[in-house]
């Protein structure tokens, strides 16, 4: 359940902010979705192999015609991000066809890469505004100074008084009007630079939610949820207090998709997502791992009243008899297998994730619908 993913250096050229924000239109040469016919008719003889091709790969996986699915297989038969077409090409050689949910999960990823770039050069820019403001309040520092200087001067002149005391005067005025434009300008541009960052702010704050959250639950993504562990893990370590986590399952989902489809799974995947948040507590941090498993971070909490948490939640969803929204038919009911392990000392995060799981095993073999604690069952 554990892979190591290699990490995923390459960047997408594709993308930018406008499109993970979903501001404007995809990018022309890129815009996968886009009517096919015509336009493609004309192009040069590689892009109309390489359209051919995305439609072959489509075909072949019997993936939708979906615009992620297309950018998924642009980026995948174009090689620029070298990490997607290893994780493209295991799935492939794992289950015999990239599988639909395994290609939203390797999208899911890729995008997540993305967004953390896009972070880092969104903290960029908002760095280098702060050094230009900075640099501008220093240079208005400067004027006022070489100004007050200025006004000692013919102030002295003055004192001295007749005709260069006149003369005094008038650069005076003089002096005293550029040093109006000056502050005028700088307040102005102070200002600009002030909204400016703001919307950098803004988009900086919208960048890290997509980056950290799973679009389909709105839930925390596995690397947003093992960032939040491993800070919590040292904390805990540093102050010796407990920390528990619980990896839970759905029973039998491959079924659900089966029998009721792929949207009806989704349903169900974002009831499930928001039974554990609302069950899990304030105090806990829950996250989707991938596919229908999710994790609970309980800070502070031993691994008894966790297990205790996860147990009401399972409870209550056991008894929920579910229907169909769209049909209105019986899906009868939805449960999950939870395991529960608490930090050891000197522990990392990995050993106890796998602690957790191994427990998760023993609650499905035996029987599913219960919560184990690693090491009590
Ligand atoms: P078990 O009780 O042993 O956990 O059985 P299971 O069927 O739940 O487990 P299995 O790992 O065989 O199947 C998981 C299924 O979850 C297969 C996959 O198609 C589906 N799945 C993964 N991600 C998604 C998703 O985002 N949406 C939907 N609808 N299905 C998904
Ligand atoms: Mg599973
Ligand atoms: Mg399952």
């Amino acid at each position: 359940m554990f892979e190591s993913k290699p990490p995923s250096s390459a960047g997408r050229k594709g993308w930018s902010l406008d499109t993970l924000l979903g501001r404007t239109a995809e990018p022309a040469a890129v815009a996968p979705a886009a009517p096919v016919a015509p336009a493609i008719l004309h192009e040069p003889a590689p892009t109309t192999d390489l359209f051919t091709r995305i439609g072959g790969f489509l075909k072949a996986q019997r993936l939708d015609p979906t615009p992620v699915n297309y950018d998924l297989a642009y980026q995948y038969l174009g090689g620029n991000d070298p990490a997607l077409v290893i994780a493209v090409d295991a799935a492939i050689a794992r289950d015999g066809i990239l599988r639909p949910d395994v290609a939203e999960e390797i999208t899911q990823e890729a995008a997540n890469q993305v967004s953390s770039e896009l972070v880092e050069k969104l903290i960029d820019q908002a760095h280098q505004s702060m050094t230009l403001a900075a640099s501008l309040v220093g240079q208005s520092r400067t004027d006022a100074k070489a100004y007050g200087s200025a006004l000692d001067k013919g102030a002295a002149a003055m004192d001295a008084g007749g005709e260069s005391a006149t003369r005094a005067l008038g650069l005076m005025v003089e002096l005293t009007r550029t040093m109006i434009d000056k502050t005028q300008d700088a307040e102005r541009r102070l200002a600009e630079m002030g909204s400016q960052m703001e919307s950098l702010q803004d988009d900086l704050a919208e960048a890290q939610a997509v980056a950290e959250s799973d679009p389909l639950t709105g839930l925390a993504n596995r690397r947003a949820f093992q960032s939040r562990l491993a800070r919590a893990m040292a904390q805990a370590a540093a102050e010796g207090t407990p920390l528990s986590v619980a990896f839970c399952d759905i029973d039998h989902f491959k079924s659900i998709n089966d029998n009721h489809g792929h949207d009806t799974g989704d349903r169900i995947l974002k009831m499930v997502a928001d039974a554990l948040s609302e069950g899990a507590g304030e105090d806990a941090y829950v996250g989707r791992f991938g596919g229908e498993e999710f994790l609970i971070l309980f800070d502070g909490i031993m691994a008894r009243r966790a297990a205790m948490r996860v147990d009401e939640i399972r409870d209550e969803l056991s008894g929920r008899h579910l229907v169909s929204k769209t049909t209105g038919e019986p899906l009868g009911t939805v449960t999950f297998s939870a395991g529960v392990a608490q930090l050891l000392p000197g522990e990392g995060d990995g050993e106890m994730l796998r602690r957790a799981d191994e427990a998760l095993y023993n609650a499905k073999n035996s029987g599913r619908n219960r919560v184990i604690i690693h090491g009590e069952d």
